[in-house]
């Protein structure tokens, strides 16, 4: 029954997890089990690491081999594993339908922050990203989503835990919150992962009754919205669905989730030399905002090789970031980490597709010939 039907040619049980606790809980009392089990299980899962039903040592082997017969845990495919001078450490997994995730662990002295894929490619299209640049393939089911946690979380030692998620991977999460909430919710159980909404960051494009609807989650998750320009000119050349909405919506709805959560703003803003970096630009921004509770986070142009867009050297950077500040708006600039890997959202499943696209290119020839 849990069986799914094979889309591309792995078949694979579902995972465990895509049942959320209530679920599990019912699942076990269908079966002749105690609903308490379903506690147990996924703190197996979830808190002390395990990664095979046989390691659940306080779980009957009866139930074990029940769970065993119907679910999963790791079902994707680490296709690659990344590791950085930096320490932080990438994983590309390929998924039951030949798909491709990204998802990323960074270390910190005293954090440990992962960051995490909600889709299969991006229907946004923003020109300097390389996530949507083959478009929207599917959104993630919300195990999906949880397995990059999980894997990561293994990836880190003894003691180690992860201390704050920042949902800025492959995809707009706000475009797949279904998926995303229960999957969040999870992570916030007692006994898990334990990680708190405030150590949460959904990165979103701008959609204003998404964002509004994030708010009514009651959570108070932090939000971060690119913005990226002054303007609707500008930022619909570089992220096109402002074109339906307009800045001033977005920035609306940005001040409805802070009344509603009372969690600040951050505004994440691209860096691309010659294009959005002018000190004109930082005062036009400055302007817009400084009537708010809000804080800037600028992102230096992340190279894309298929891309042209550069990041601006670091003294026009650092003028950008005085003039917000002589306007009292705090301005931060992303540090850069794995940059000796493709740490950048999007660009290793970029470039798996491309070989893909090759070998597909190559068979048609032949096959043709
Ligand atoms: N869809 C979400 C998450 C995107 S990734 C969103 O639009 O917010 C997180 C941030 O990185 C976004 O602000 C995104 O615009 C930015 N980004 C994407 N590609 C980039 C690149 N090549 N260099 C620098 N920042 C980039």
């Amino acid at each position: 029954m849990s069986i799914l039907p094979v889309i591309a040619d792995r078949p694979f049980k579902t995972r465990l997890y895509e049942l959320d606790a209530a679920g599990l809980a019912d699942w076990c009392v269908a079966h002749g089990f105690p609903a308490y089990r379903a506690g147990q299980i996924r703190r197996w899962i979830f808190g002390r690491r395990v990664s095979d039903f046989a390691e659940m040592h306080d779980v009957p082997a009866t139930l074990r081999a029940a769970l065993a017969d119907e679910f999963s845990l790791f079902p994707a495919r680490q296709a690659q594993h990344q590791v950085s001078r930096d320490g932080t450490e990438k994983l590309l997994l390929e998924l039951h339908d030949g798909q491709f995730i990204e998802c990323v662990l960074m270390r910190e002295p005293d954090r440990r922050t992962i960051c995490i894929s909600t889709q299969v490619g991006c229907a946004m299209g923003c020109v300097f990203c390389a996530s949507g640049l083959l478009g929207l393939k599917r959104s993630l089911t919300t195990g999906e989503i949880l397995e990059q946690v999980l894997r990561l979380d293994r990836l880190l030692k003894k003691g180690e835990q992860i201390t704050n998620l920042v949902v800025m991977g492959i995809g707009e999460p706000l475009a797949n919150l279904k998926s995303l909430i229960p999957a969040l919710d999870t992570l916030n159980e007692k006994g898990g992962l334990g990680l708190g909404a405030r150590r949460i960051t959904i990165s979103t494009v701008g959609l204003p009754e998404k964002i509004r609807e994030l708010a009514r989650s009651g959570k108070q998750y932090n939000l971060a919205v690119s913005l990226h320009a002054p303007d609707n000119e500008l930022r619909t050349r570089l992220v096109p669905v402002n074109d339906k909405i307009g800045i001033d919506a977005v920035l609306q709805a940005a001040d409805d989730y802070f009344e509603i959560t009372g969690r600040r703003v951050t505004y994440e803003y691209v860096l691309l030399s010659g294009v959005n970096d002018d000190p004109l630009h930082a005062r036009q921004l400055a302007k817009r905002l400084q009537s708010r509770i809000a804080h800037v986070n600028l992102i230096p142009m992340n190279g894309v090789t298929e891309l042209e867009f550069v990041a601006p050297t670091a003294p026009r950077t650092g003028e950008f970031v005085q003039v917000l500040e002589s306007f009292g708006i705090p301005a931060t600039v992303r540090k850069r980490k794995g940059a000796d890997i493709d740490a950048a959202c999007g660009q290793l499943r970029l470039a798996r597709e491309k070989l893909a696209e090759q070998g597909n290119q190559a068979s048609t020839c032949s096959s043709s010939d």
